[in-house]
């Protein structure tokens, strides 16, 4: 069962005051959605705050709503408790607690490894979680403002790589162009989240990029980052962001895997070219994902977690090559 838009609908409809959950580490996609979803809730004359675990990444600064972010475990905690873009609790982190002590919860996500753990689920596979908050505004008939759109546009365009993956359907462009004629400034968003870097994260990228080896006769690419190197560099874990999307970018390469240290965990990033589904393999190391863009978390020495997710990648070669 994936739920269904209607469950969130009533949802939505049944509750003043809601606080809206986004997963560790947070990317576009969850935080556009999470605050889109807050200025929705709040044109409709009801009470809403938006909670994350860890800090909003400095690209992601200029969304509007993105300073009223409550993180590390601050805020009111409502009564209703929608978490969007996590496919399971494990992405709460520090935030789970809202969840846990709410009186009534919802799940809007769009991974086919959500396990429906919400009194209201709805899970549709999209390319992005900001799709399913769109046509929530248009159900709910609700004014899409300027600072709506660019919350949503922001979550389209990190999760379809500037609307350049696989992922992308007519939808999502009519979707991209209803929320431009709204007042999304296209290439502004694309130049703060995409084209603008701190020194400190293009040499950590760099250097990261320069340590990479590759397995399979070139079909698995691995790099990884330590909280030494980001000290380094004077790096923030946030600035590792891309760093598996460049490896996949070598003509060789199908699935990528970037592995980066967290304080008392490692984070793990697995992506995709063509034909194989990292979402199984992140899945086997009790993460999840997508298709083409999975992940995980692991307490273990960094080499064992390079080991193992070497083997798991080209264990996926091969069933591939059988199918
Ligand atoms: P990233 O590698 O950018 O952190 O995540 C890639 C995709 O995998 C995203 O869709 C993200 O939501 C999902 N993902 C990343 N880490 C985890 C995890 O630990 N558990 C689950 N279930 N999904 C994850
Ligand atoms: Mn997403």
């Amino acid at each position: 069962m994936a739920g269904s838009m209607s469950e969130i609908l009533s949802f939505i409809r049944d509750n003043r005051q809601f606080t809206v959950m986004s997963h560790t580490s947070p990317d576009g996609d969850t935080l556009g959605s999470a605050l889109g979803l807050v200025h929705m809730l709040r044109a409709m004359g009801k009470e809403a705050e938006a909670v994350c675990s860890d800090p909003v990444p400095g690209i992601y600064s200029f969304l509007p709503g993105a300073d009223e972010v409550k993180t590390g475990g601050e805020g009111i905690g409502y009564p209703a408790v929608i978490a969007v873009d996590c496919a399971d609790k494990c992405r709460f982190g520090k935030v789970a607690k809202f969840f846990d002590r709410a009186e009534i919860t919802a799940n809007v996500d769009h991974h086919g490894t959500n396990d429906m753990y919400a009194s209201a689920n709805w899970m549709e596979e999209t390319a992005a979680c900001g799709e399913l908050i769109y046509r929530l505004i248009k159900e709910l008939k609700v004014e899409l403002t300027k600072d709506m759109a660019a919350c949503l546009f922001t979550a389209l365009m990190t999760d379809t790589g500037c609307f350049a993956y696989s992922n992308v359907t007519e939808q999502t462009m009519k979707i991209g162009g209803a929320l431009i004629a709204a007042g999304a400034d296209n290439s502004e968003i694309n130049m703060k989240v995409f084209r603008t870097s701190p020194y400190a994260k293009s040499m950590l990228q760099a250097d990261a990029l320069s340590r990479t080896k590759l397995y399979c006769d070139g079909k698995i690419a691995v790099t990884t980052v330590t909280l030494e190197d980001m000290a380094r560099h004077g790096a923030l874990s946030e600035h590792c962001d891309g760093i598996v999307e460049q490896l996949r970018d070598i003509d060789t390469v199908e699935i990528a895997i970037f592995i980066r240290e967290d304080v008392t965990k490692l984070k793990g990033s697995f992506r995709s070219k063509r034909y194989a589904d990292v979402s199984r393999i992140a899945s086997v190391l009790g993460g999840g994902g997508h298709k083409r863009a999975a992940g995980y978390t692991c307490v273990c020495p960094m080499e064992e977690a390079v080991e193992t997710a070497v083997r798991l990648g080209e264990e996926e070669l091969q069933r591939c090559l059988k199918a």
